[in-house]
């Protein structure tokens, strides 16, 4: 197993590795009578039952182990797959799905996310670390217990650095971040704008990737997720948050789910790299959601030329008037 790199869009692509669903015969491993006999990384809360627990994943992508070794293979380029590749079991309960759970549960998932990013980016050699969901099969789930993934990386997800870049140049440009320029006219054109819970806005973004796209964006602005404003109240994005993925289950059987922070700023040489000089300023970390609907109108990750048949403005009102069963 080893990363390689794409010359042309320089993104990474792990190669030589199934990344198999580990759920054996003897019972769900992640349910509690499992789950109590395992080390963990993290159980929360930290005194009594646990009601979300990380643990190291059983057959990880990546691995905590040596060097990322990057050497040129010819022309190309490629390293060893050093990295991290958790699992938060979101729930000791088996068949509660994540938008099931109380809001405090949600918080408590959310506050693993922000405990494992911050541990993980004390380790200079990961770049990046990267927090998501799959819902069900049709977004790869592995295995039916509720649980996100946490992986470090020793390179930035291309996607990111496109919003990296871009939002660096943005600032460059206007001297105002990009995602708050994005919340502010959404709010005031209140047309693709789903939902808002105190100072989170849920929305349909302008050029929607995939029917029912909603991103998750604080009002205030913050470029890491992992390090919570001193006036925030992330029971509100739990809140907004589980409203949402309650929407999108109505419409959609399958999503992916995506935490989008800055990437690790520490240097390996002690300070901050000069060329996240705006970062604080430009960043702005926010949620991403990506159903799966089934339509003709396809492909996240192979076509270049997104095909999205729903207008996020059609999109953003079916969502806003549909009931929110729970
Ligand atoms: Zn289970
Ligand atoms: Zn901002
Ligand atoms: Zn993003």
């Amino acid at each position: 197993m080893e990363l390689r790199k794409d010359p042309i869009t320089r993104s990474w692509v792990v190669a030589g590795h199934r990344h198999d669903t580990c759920e054996t015969s003897g019972g769900c491993p992640f349910c509690p009578a499992k789950m109590d006999t395992r080390p963990a990384l993290l159980r929360l809360p930290a005194q009594g039952p646990w009601q979300v627990a990380v643990i190291p994943h059983p057959d990880p992508l990546y691995r905590v182990e040596g060097e990322a070794g990057r050497r040129a293979d010819g022309i190309y380029d490629a390293m060893q797959p050093v990295g991290a590749d958790e699992m938060v079991i979101e729930t000791p309960e088996h068949d509660r799905k994540f938008e099931g759970l109380s809001e405090d549960q949600i918080m408590l998932v959310m506050e693993a996310w922000r405990l494992r990013i911050e541990d993980l980016k004390r380790d200079l050699r990961f770049k990046y670390v990267s927090v998501y969901k799959n819902y069900g099969p049709l977004a790869g789930q592995e295995g039916s217990h509720a649980h996100s993934q946490v992986t470090a990386t020793t390179f930035v997800p291309r996607r990111i650095l496109y919003e990296l870049r871009a939002s660096r140049e943005w600032y460059a440009e206007k001297e105002r971040c990009v995602f708050c320029d994005i919340v502010k006219q959404e709010e005031r054109q209140a047309k693709r704008v789903v939902d808002t819970q105190g100072d989170y806005v849920a929305l349909c973004p302008y050029a929607s990737r995939v029917p029912f796209e909603v991103w998750i964006m604080d009002r205030k602005h913050n470029h890491l997720f992992e390090r919570q404003r001193p006036d925030s109240n992330r029971r509100q994005l739990a809140a907004l948050l589980r409203r949402m993925l309650l929407r999108i289950r109505q419409v959609a059987p399958a999503y992916h789910m995506v935490v989008h922070s800055a990437p690790n700023l520490r240097h390996p040489k002690g300070e901050k790299s000069s060329y996240w000089k705006t970062i604080a300023e430009d960043y702005h970390w926010h949620i991403e959601i990506l159903p799966i609907v089934e339509t003709r109108s396809k492909s996240y990750s192979i076509k270049e030329v997104y095909y999205n048949a729903l207008k996020p403005e059609d999109a953003a009102a079916r969502l806003r008037n549909l009931d929110i069963l729970s």
